[in-house]
């Protein structure tokens, strides 16, 4: 069923389309991605390709799974847009499901993780103005991702961007992680709220501290500051549990959550005591906020998250994976092994990072070098023992010939 026939044939004439009509925003090999199943993509040539980047972290039940598919197809035979003026029935249950399975109670549905993150920011502000006299200030940590919106970027602890497209959004202070006197030392009477992520995902999948989160958490609650917690990569069974917050017996005040809610449909999701159900008409919105198809997908999603217990299976393969890296750490010089459940990373004595994976992307496995010298593993939850084992071994032959 192809209603708009192409008329670029083959890779070549699309690659050279691609080089004449997409804007330029990053590197891209000249592959075609055409076709997803389960732990592997397929390009235009029929090559395969074994998924350890997981569509950055999204494709949380693999590529094209089954319930995702049908959820999508009854959806649009049903409803795709009813307009955010109303509710509708998905929208509902998977509201339901969030605020079931977590110490949450309100939920706001949007398309990405900058905008729950722009949502998280805009609603600590108004918590600030409504209760705290006005305090708008939220402290972030060093080396950070928050998103791509302008306010997102000035929550961002990105080096690169500190100069890029100022003025930034004011209003944001950037802390090291797992040091308590700087986050005492930045708290102010203009603090609203820290937001920070369990792990950092972009920077390199940095872990903070049991303690130190412990600790945040109290100071937030005996001042009277939000803590915000960005799961847009660590929520949805990611690193072991549901979502990475319930590793520290704390109780956040927001959540926020993209990525691997919408196993690859475009969703994001920001979460939100009953304290904090303080917005008025007109105070957030958008007009695919809730939008039904994004919903559906969500829905099956974290109902099959849920039901077949892939935070489980994440903390069993990730240990494995932990295990088959040990088992070659010293042959190949790899250093700091780190992450929880299915967010890993490993570092090179050397920046050659972006080096082995292009050489393992050539080999058909598919890696991300967030750092020079820092390789981070972020496969679907389904990944079994046998898929750990060919990406080890391509992993090793590609390190051969380094
Ligand atoms: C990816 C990411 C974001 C941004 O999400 P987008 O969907 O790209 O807007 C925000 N926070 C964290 C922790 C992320 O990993």
């Amino acid at each position: 069923m192809i209603f708009v026939e192409s008329k670029l044939k083959n890779t070549t004439e699309l690659i050279n389309e691609a080089n004449k009509s997409i804007l330029f925003t990053t590197m891209r090999p000249d592959i075609v991605m055409e076709r997803g199943e389960g732990m592997y993509l397929w390009d235009t040539e029929g090559k395969s390709y074994l998924d350890f980047m997981g569509g950055w972290a999204v494709t949380s039940l693999g590529h094209c799974p089954s319930v995702l598919k049908e959820a999508l197809i009854n959806q649009c035979n049903t409803l795709i847009n009813a307009s955010p003026a109303y509710y509708n029935r998905p929208m509902i249950e998977l509201a339901k499901i969030l605020t079931d399975n977590s110490c949450f109670d309100r939920v706001f549905f949007a398309s990405s993780g900058s905008e729950a993150n722009e949502g998280a920011i805009k609603l600590a502000r108004k918590y600030g103005a409504k209760f705290l006299n006005g305090a708008y200030e939220i402290i972030t940590a060093v080396n950070s991702f928050h998103g791509r919106t302008l306010a997102t970027m000035s929550a961002t602890g990105k080096k690169v961007w500190a100069d890029l497209y100022e003025p930034k959004v004011p209003g944001f202070k950037h802390i090291p992680i797992n040091d308590l006197d700087a986050i005492k030392n930045s708290i102010t009477s203009n603090t609203c709220a820290i937001m920070f992520e369990p792990i950092q995902g972009e920077g390199g999948v940095n872990e903070l501290d049991k303690d130190y989160i412990k600790t945040l958490s109290g100071i937030c609650k005996e001042k009277g500051i939000l803590l915000i917690v960005d799961e847009v990569q660590t929520g949805l069974g990611r690193t072991g549990k549901l979502f990475a917050y319930q590793h520290y017996q704390i109780e956040p005040d927001i959540m926020t959550l993209a990525k691997g809610i919408g196993g690859g449909y475009p969703l994001s999701a920001l979460l939100a005591k009953e304290s904090l159900n303080i917005f008025e008409p007109g105070d957030q919105g958008g007009t695919y906020s809730s939008q039904p198809l994004g919903m559906a997908a969500g829905l099956a999603v974290v109902s099959e998250i849920i039901n077949k217990n892939l935070s489980l299976n994440a903390k069993v393969q990730g240990e494995y994976i932990i295990k088959k890296l040990n088992a070659i750490k010293s042959k190949y010089g790899l250093k700091n092994i780190r992450g929880k459940g299915l967010l890993l990373a490993f570092d090179f004595p050397e920046d050659k990072g972006k080096e082995i994976a292009h050489k393992c992307l050539d080999k058909g496995l598919l890696l991300n070098s967030p750092r020079p010298s820092t390789i981070r593993l972020m496969p679907p939850l389904i990944v079994t023992n046998e898929d750990t084992d060919l990406m080890i071994n391509i992993l090793s032959d590609v390190l051969d010939t380094i």
